[in-house]
């Protein structure tokens, strides 16, 4: 059997006597599917076009003289590549999808309804403005919500991601302070539990940063804080809730000493989920936070979009945000879009247009079907479902902190102590119960981490199937069943990729293989 660099198996060989390898490859009813390099050819098409007409070139020799090397591949083969490689991923509409800090929720389908309108998704971003009022309007709407829900008085709408929202909002306190003349103050505080794209934001705006140390009950250690404050900060970078899944419960006073040396509060807003209805960060003393609109307000994300990462600023700095936004002048809309007249103070553009539109129609969307009281209940559960999760599972895996937490249970890998089970062993072992893993060792700070998070839209049967997979693992652990762990994932298409090796050595691209010329006679 072949093994990976730390041992474990990597063929999709049976583990389990009572398992067989099937002769195909194919699994069941599942089958197994090659790259589409290596199944398609030119010769295939979907459609069937007459020949073109011979034209004379006018591409002066510049013309390609080799095949494309595209693969051709006619419609049914096409749609059973795609279906088949569909099966081999998990899904939110499959099942329960744990993972903490992404916020996997549910996608109503009003939402692809709505944001499948030919009036939202067929425009264009350089139609004349008079020929898209509806969709300005949209963005005006979805900025109104956003500003009533945080409590702030201007939001920034066309960061796309939130790590992009959190470069949004450093860039505009870079600008306030080049404006105020503060070009001695470039440090920013992080403390050592933030997300990683907190301290690269901060560095990629020209700051440095300076970790704060976490106390033991997962906050922020207030005295390290204090210690680091001086003339030099320009302010503080914080989540919100906080990467372990709990309120910063001293945050009006860390907003307070950080104004206090004249700095700004960053908020990494990503975990908003937790607090939309019941808390507005503007009545926190927070200069400047993102929203994740993909993790907030529906649309689960991964695999590299879409996303939406709109940025609410203070008064402090409203002024500085981003071109272009949208202006309601009487009943029409107008975009700002230039470094002048009201824009005049604005940090520049960071998108070529103005923002993610079919983000913008679902989070719209959904936030109008909730209503606010709707909105309130969804926040409410989410931190329910959590904490009914971390009370469920708490005799046989170890919180790793003590008392309620917010949207996500975490969990340390104390109950795997002595066991030979580690946390990854674990999290392979929930690929074959039917379940995507956790987020696993992050955040840093907590050893061999387990990060839950089930959110709201996540049924109370649903919960009790996860949690009675989970405790059976547990007691597995506990009675010592190693092997077992250490051969899973036997049931997934792939089992433990060598992951030293795929991130050393990324086969990014496929080649063709080298046709071996057969022997002259
Ligand atoms: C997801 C997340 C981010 C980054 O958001 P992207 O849209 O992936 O760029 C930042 N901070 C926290 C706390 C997050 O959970």
């Amino acid at each position: 059997m072949s093994m990976n660099s730390t041992g474990r198996p990597t063929a999709p060989v049976a583990a389990n006597a009572n398992e067989h390898q099937t002769v195909s490859g194919n699994k069941g009813l599942s089958q197994a599917e090659k790259l589409i390099f290596e199944i398609g050819n030119l010769e295939n098409s979907g459609v069937d076009l007459p020949e073109p007409k011979k034209v004379k070139s006018r591409l002066g020799g510049m013309e390609r003289k080799s095949d494309i090397g595209l693969p051709g591949l006619t419609e049914p083969q096409t749609m059973r590549h795609y279906v088949r490689l569909s099966q081999k991923n998990y899904a939110i509409d499959l099942g329960v999808y744990p993972l903490g800090s992404c916020t996997m929720k549910h996608n109503p389908r009003l939402n692809e309804k709505v944001a499948r309108m030919p009036g939202f998704a067929d425009v264009h971003p350089l139609q004349p403005q008079s020929t898209v009022q509806g969709a300005m309007e949209l963005i005006h709407e979805l900025s109104h919500w956003i500003c009533t829900l945080t409590g702030m008085p201007a939001v920034a709408m066309s960061p796309k991601a939130g790590a992009h929202g959190e470069w949004c909002g450093m860039a505009s306190i870079r600008a306030k302070l080049d404006a105020d003349g503060m070009d001695h103050k470039r440090r920013v505080l992080v403390p050592e539990s933030a997300h990683g794209t907190n301290p690269a934001t901060a560095v990629q705006c020209g700051f440095h940063i300076d970790e704060i140390p976490a106390n033991e009950r997962g906050r922020v250690d207030m005295e390290a804080l204090k210690a680091k404050l001086g003339d030099d900060v320009a302010g503080i970078m914080l989540t919100n809730p906080n990467t372990c899944g709990l309120f910063e419960s001293d945050i009006i006073e860390i907003a307070d000493l950080i104004h206090s040396v004249g700095g700004y509060f960053y908020c990494d807003g990503a975990n908003f989920n937790a607090l939309v209805g019941r808390v507005r960060p503007g009545d926190l003393g927070i200069d400047a936070m993102h929203l994740n609109l993909h993790k907030t307000f529906s649309t689960p994300h991964g695999g590299g979009g879409p996303g939406a990462g709109p940025t609410v600023l203070s008064d402090a700095l409203k002024d500085h945000a981003p071109v272009p936004f949208v202006v309601k002048d009487g009943d029409r809309y107008r975009f700002v879009e230039n470094k002048e007249g009201e824009g005049k103070a604005s940090f520049g553009r960071m998108v070529a247009f103005h923002g993610q539109m079919g983000m913008f129609t679902r989070a719209l969307t959904y936030m109008m079907s909730h209503g606010s009281d709707g909105l309130k209940q969804a926040t409410e559960d989410a931190v329910l479902n959590a904490n009914y999760i971390q009370a469920s599972l708490s005799d046989v895996m170890t919180p790793a902190f003590g008392g309620v937490c917010m949207h996500e249970a975490l969990f340390d890998d104390h109950f795997l102590e002595d066991t030979g089970v580690t946390t990854l062993d674990f999290a392979k072992a929930m690929i074959d119960e039917g379940y995507h893993p956790m987020t696993m060792y992050f955040p840093l700070v907590v050893h061999g981490a387990m990060l839950i998070e089930p959110t709201e839209s996540e049924s109370k049967q649903e919960l009790d199937r996860f949690i009675a997979a989970m405790r059976g693992l547990a007691e597995r652990a506990k009675a010592k069943d190693v092997e077992f762990f250490q051969a899973a994932p036997v049931y997934a298409p792939m089992r433990r990729l060598d992951e030293t090796q795929a991130a050393r050595k990324p086969v990014l691209r496929w080649t063709a293989p080298v046709e071996v010329p057969e022997a002259a006679e």
